[in-house]
């Protein structure tokens, strides 16, 4: 045993005796470069989607417009990749089987550089290492086609026409080790299929098929005809490869400023589901699998996802091909952004815009064709896609500070009983006169309907339902409305636009202070977190030695439950540190409170007051979710209504 003592003596254990032979015995070699390959191998084909994969790669690499992908066994047995792309010379097909044989990039600046998805020159190496491949090709001026047979290196000329077929037969024949680890066929398939689509939604100008067994499983044809738009062909390729009420229960997203271009689309909230299965995220036409982006994408749904469900996505982002480094991972799956703050700040305002905006008032809007072509950008094909459908151009989408302050009071005031609370402060009244277009709207619209007057997107109000549903009238039927639910998204919303535009929120004293039995740690959180209630309009103060009492409360809350309110807010700033609470949380915080200043259920509204609720959600962002992300409101259309009562069947 070393002793201690000496400062700096090596602690030397005697080598236990290892009952694996003594490796270092063994001569330093190169490996063989079969085995090279197959090594590579291991990090590059997991399964026969992975195979798939490099296929598709190379075959769009080639420029092929039409690619046929024939399995058996789930791909096990055999995965063909035919395409009519630019072909292989006979003279180089053998040098495409080598390692690290590429035509895509010759030096380290095209690799800085590099727009092509294959440029590691190793793919067809480490198949062929792993299985029985074959290379069958003609280039468009070769009179005729070769095959070249990995295997036995035999070249012989078929017939074909130009371009490319790679057949890789019996994958891991020669690892039996990994055969094992490959799942049924039906998996295999599912994983192949997956893989397809993938590249599918990148390229809507490629036509794919995929046959198993010789079953036609999905034909997708291009969709990008010259001198159509782009943004047209992508929302059909979505369509035709995640069905139509993908598409349909998804918004456009655009965002084509700066160095960066997101298009796309974003599934509705409501859509979300326990997997996140549904998301697509492509960097310079490259499928990726990226935590900036997923986070940035999860932080603009925050405020609107219920629970722990992924929402629905597929992002196109253009990016200068040297701001993004695709060489970290062997398969490419994952990149590096120089600026990756830049990204996610991207991405994430562009979804949230994209979310914002509310949408009952979409679908007529919606129909207008985007007359903006995406802008150019290196990224090849993907850059002519552009834009889908362009952001409903929703009036209510970037509404001024004032504008929202203005019917705070004229409308959600009328929501509660009358209060025994003291005058707003002059400088909260000035905001009471709604701006003149607003009142127009507003006002008359709700007590007296005007029948020639404009279209409301939620309609009219005609009922309320057990003290819970709002029952309105729209042009397309009936429209359904959970009223706290709602209102809590209205208030939650006003209360952020002004924390975030004009710092404390405004506060109201109530006339006579309400006091409650705090428990020692609410005392304790009331006076350490003194400044931040300021910062909340609340003032929480102490009033015995076990009473705190209410003094004041965010003007929007004035008509709510102060003591239920107060006892939220503490519980919540109990669990942060004082200084940092509003950085970290206020959002979660002011959520809780509008929960407790939203109209409650079994409160009876007269048709005026829904009707200035409805008006409300129609204004506000986001309203279409409740702060917990369930749906404040459904349409049930006059055909729905129609099929209850089998009226024309
Ligand atoms: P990489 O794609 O990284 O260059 P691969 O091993 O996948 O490496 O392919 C090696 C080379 O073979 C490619 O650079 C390309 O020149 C050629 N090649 C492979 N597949 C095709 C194809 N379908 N059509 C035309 N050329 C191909
Ligand atoms: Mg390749």
């Amino acid at each position: 045993m070393p002793t201690i003592g000496v400062v700096n003596a090596p602690t030397v254990t005697p080598p236990t005796p290892s009952p694996l032979p003594a490796q270092g015995l063994r001569p330093i070699r190169e490996l063989p470069d079969e085995l090279v390959s197959q090594i590579a191998a291991g990090e590059v084909v997991e399964r026969p989607a992975s195979v798939l994969r490099e296929l598709l790669d190379n075959a769009l690499d080639a420029g092929a417009t039409q690619i046929t992908v024939r399995l058996l066994a789930g791909g096990v047995r055999l995965i063909a990749v035919e395409d009519n792309g630019s072909g292989i010379p006979h003279a180089e097909l053998a040098l495409a089987l080598r390692r690290h044989a590429t035509s895509k990039i010759t030096n380290l600046h095209d690799l800085e550089t590099v727009a092509t998805m294959g440029f590691r020159g190793e793919a067809l190496a480490a198949i062929a290492s792993v299985s029985e491949t074959a290379l069958l090709s003609r280039p468009a001026g070769q009179s005729s086609a070769f095959l070249l047979d990995a295997r036995t290196g035999e070249l012989r000329p078929v017939a074909r026409n130009p371009g490319t077929t790679v057949e890789v037969k019996e994958l891991f024949y020669s690892t039996p080790a990994r055969r094992k680890f490959l799942k049924s066929n039906a998996t295999e398939l599912a994983h192949c299929i997956e893989a397809v689509r993938r590249q599918a939604l990148a390229r809507p100008d490629v036509a794919f098929e995929i046959w198993h067994e010789g079953k036609l499983q999905e034909q997708w044809r291009a969709t990008l005809v010259p001198g159509q738009e782009g943004h047209d062909a992508l929302a059909r390729r979505l369509a035709d490869v995640l069905r139509q009420d993908w598409v349909a229960s998804s918004l456009a997203l655009q965002h084509p400023e700066g160095p960066l271009s997101i298009t796309g689309r974003v599934g509705l909230p409501d859509t979300a589901r326990p997997r996140g299965d549904q998301q697509f995220v492509y960097v310079n036409g490259r499928f990726v699998r990226d935590k900036v982006i997923s986070h940035a994408v999860r932080s603009a749904y925050e405020d609107v996802l219920h629970g722990q469900r992924q929402p629905n996505y597929a992002l196109y982002i253009d990016i200068d091909p040297a701001q993004v480094d695709v060489n970290v991972h062997p398969t490419k799956i994952e990149v590096r952004f120089r600026n990756s703050g830049a990204v996610h700040q991207a991405v994430r305002h562009a979804v949230e815009q994209a979310l914002a905006a509310p949408r009952a008032g979409q679908a007529s809007s919606a129909a207008a064709p985007s007359a903006s072509a995406a802008p150019a950008s290196p990224a090849g094909s993907v850059a002519t896609i552009g834009p889908i459908v362009p952001i409903a151009p929703a009036r209510q989408a970037r509404m001024p500070l004032e504008e929202r302050a203005g019917h705070r009071v004229q409308d959600l005031q009328r929501l509660w009983e009358p209060a025994k609370v003291a005058p707003l402060p002059p400088q909260t009244a000035a905001h009471i006169a709604p701006p003149a277009s607003t009142a127009a709207t507003l006002a008359p619209n709700a007590s007296s309907p005007d029948l020639n007057g404009p279209v409301w997107p939620l309609g009219r109000a005609l009922a309320q339902l057990h003290g819970i549903y709002i029952l309105a009238q729209n042009d397309a039927g009936l429209v359904l409305v959970d009223m706290h639910a709602a209102h809590e998204r209205i208030v939650y919303e006003r209360l952020k636009a002004q924390a975030e535009h004009a710092g404390p929120l405004a506060s109201q004293n109530l006339l006579i202070p309400t006091t409650f039995a705090a428990t020692p740690a609410e005392l304790a959180t009331a006076e350490d977190h003194a400044s931040t209630l300021t910062q909340l309009g609340l003032e929480i103060t102490a009033f015995s030695a076990k009473t705190l009492a209410v003094r004041s409360v965010p003007a929007a809350l004035a008509q709510g439950d102060a003591v239920a309110l107060a006892r939220s807010v503490l519980a919540e700033l109990a669990s942060h540190e004082a200084s940092t609470v509003l950085e970290r949380a206020r959002n979660p915080i002011l959520a809780s409170m509008a929960c407790h200043g939203a109209v409650r259920a079994n409160r009876a509204l007269t048709l005026e007051e829904m009707n200035a609720l409805l008006r409300q959600m129609e204004r506000t962002e986001r309203a279409d979710q409740c702060n917990h992300g369930r749906p404040t409101w459904q349409q049930l259309s006059l055909q729905e209504l129609d099929a209850l009562f089998l009226r024309g069947r």
